[in-house]
């Protein structure tokens, strides 16, 4: 059999990217293009959804060409995008009716406020397994429905179309032959119904979006249609969103198993299996990825500010130069570290959900100095991490025995150890952090049979394994310091 390859779209919230793969799953070339990130009023995150498709168009192919790869040596292609970011579309001219309104923005609060006035917070959670949130779809398609002039008329008349950035991808790719998602981002949207697997009419209603504007859901390893490149018809066999694409690429294929990335913010999925779990934490519940009749779902939690406290100490105190700066300097503490640092500086999400704390610093004494501070800061990204993962081990009666970990942040080691003493389980650092793209390539070459999940089992490669050192007394006194640390930030702007 002849070489074959895998394309993985990533597009995210701040570049285009393009990956090939080869069968033995290793990463050959990348390519990479910003995109404009776009702030007309204070809240408000657009993205030009045709710089979306001209830069990932673009990486693509300069990404063949990096890797001297022909169009006939490809296999198939998967995508994967940032989430719940949505696009309006006229399905005639191919234009989008305004810029997409990325995950970020918040100028539907409002709204979101008006749907829990009415009640529908129980119906969300059951139904959609969210919260009621200006970061999910559907009340941005409402505001681009009721906004954009003349919009609710065509989409009546069946003109436009809705999708999220896979289902814009997937139509320009297919040239207007395919409008379709997969279960992981249709889970997003808020308009899903993740028991039934159905849009959920009660939600269409209540916002007045007609349903012949959305996708058609598929499952996450599918054969979604085909893209030409130099007359080969290669098959798009893959979709799914970041977080789930990441959680896929680290291979976290078993109920019980968690990934956690380590970025501007913390994203923690934990695999729960084929039922949906539902949290009392204020976790969400979402649909991890379907292949063939079977659904996977997961836990999710995110930590607001982790790589954003790291920016902290790098743009607002100025103590380091570079994040990786912060390794060094922690590494100067021997003893243990007297203070904490408690990074709210924009409330505290799960599982304190307090939108009045604002971040405090802790234990100082006359011999504290920078390099205490910058430690404290680094161990904040694990204590928060342990206060999500304790959280969803309580919703799903689940014992995590190990942690998979990528994103900016886990290259440090100092943080990666404190991580596997503070929680007592394993932390595993693969060799490729690249988890979101594998994520999609593996998806897509699973249903083109490239691999097996086995096989890909196999690709995985570990970096380092950080194990736990910590005796019970020590791990339990520096994390109740922890708690009573953030007891102390809550509704400090009440
Ligand atoms: P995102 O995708 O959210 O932009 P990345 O995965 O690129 O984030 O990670 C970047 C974040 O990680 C930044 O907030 C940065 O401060 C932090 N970071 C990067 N390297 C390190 C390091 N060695 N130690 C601690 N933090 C780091």
């Amino acid at each position: 059999m002849a070489n074959k390859y895998i394309i993985a779209l990533d597009q995210g919230t701040t570049s285009s990217r393009a990956l090939v793969i080869n069968q033995k799953g290793e990463i050959l070339a990348i390519d990479q293009q910003e995109i404009t990130q776009l702030f007309p009023q204070s809240g408000w995150v657009e993205h030009n959804a045709e710089e979306i498709l001209e830069t990932q168009l673009a990486t693509l192919n300069n990404v063949l060409i990096k890797a001297c790869v022909n169009a006939s040596e490809i296999a198939a292609i998967g995508i994967t995008n940032q989430r719940e970011t949505t696009v309006i579309w006229n399905k005639n001219t191919g234009k989008p009716i305004y810029n997409a309104l990325v995950w970020q923005d918040k100028r539907t609060v409002a709204l979101c406020e008006d749907l829990k006035a009415k009640g529908f917070e129980n119906h969300v959670k059951k139904t959609t397994g969210l919260v009621i949130d200006a970061y999910f779809s559907a009340t941005k398609i409402k505001w681009l429905l009721d906004t954009i002039p003349g919009a609710k008329e065509a989409a009546k008349k069946g003109d436009l179309l809705f999708g999220t950035i896979d289902t814009w991808l997937l139509w320009n790719l297919t040239k207007g032959a395919v409008h379709a998602t997969d279960v992981s981002n249709a889970s997003r949207t808020m308009l899903f119904d993740i028991n039934t697997l159905q849009w959920d009419t009660t939600m269409l209603k209540a916002l007045d979006i007609p349903k012949k504007i959305l996708p058609k859901v598929q499952p996450s390893s599918f054969h979604f249609g085909n893209y030409e490149i130099d007359g080969h018809q290669i098959p798009i066999t893959g979709i799914a969103g970041d977080q789930q694409a990441a959680l896929f690429g680290q291979t976290c294929f078993e109920k019980g198993t968690a990934k956690n990335t380590y970025g501007t913010g913390c994203f923690m999925l934990l695999n729960t299996g084929e039922k949906p779990q539902y949290s009392k934490n204020g976790l969400l519940t979402t649909i991890a990825w379907k292949i063939g009749n079977k659904t996977t779902y997961a836990l999710e939690g995110s930590v607001f500010i982790a790589g954003a406290a790291i920016q902290w100490l790098r743009d607002g105190l100025q103590i380091i130069e570079k994040a990786q700066d912060s390794e060094l300097f922690a590494s100067q503490v021997n003893q243990e570290n007297p203070v904490y640092v408690v990074p709210a500086f924009a409330g505290l999400g799960a599982p304190y959900w307090n939108m009045y704390a604002r971040g405090a610093i802790f234990g100082l004494t006359q011999d504290t100095g920078k390099n205490h501070l910058i430690k404290a800061t680094l161990q904040s990204l694990a204590y928060q991490t342990k206060d999500v993962l304790n959280a969803m081990q309580q919703d799903s009666g689940i014992t995590i025995k190990s942690l998979q970990v990528d994103g900016g942040a886990c290259a440090n080691n100092i943080l990666m150890q404190f991580q596997a003493d503070i929680l007592n389980i394993a932390v595993n650092r693969p060799k490729i952090i690249e988890s979101t793209a594998m994520g999609a390539a593996y998806l897509a070459g699973l249903c083109v049979g490239l691999w097996n999940q086995e096989a890909i089992l196999n690709f995985k490669k570990t970096d380092q394994l950080f194990s736990p050192s910590f005796t019970f007394e020590k791990r339990n006194r520096l994390y109740q310091k922890w708690q009573k640390a953030v007891q102390r930030t809550l509704d400090w702007e009440k």
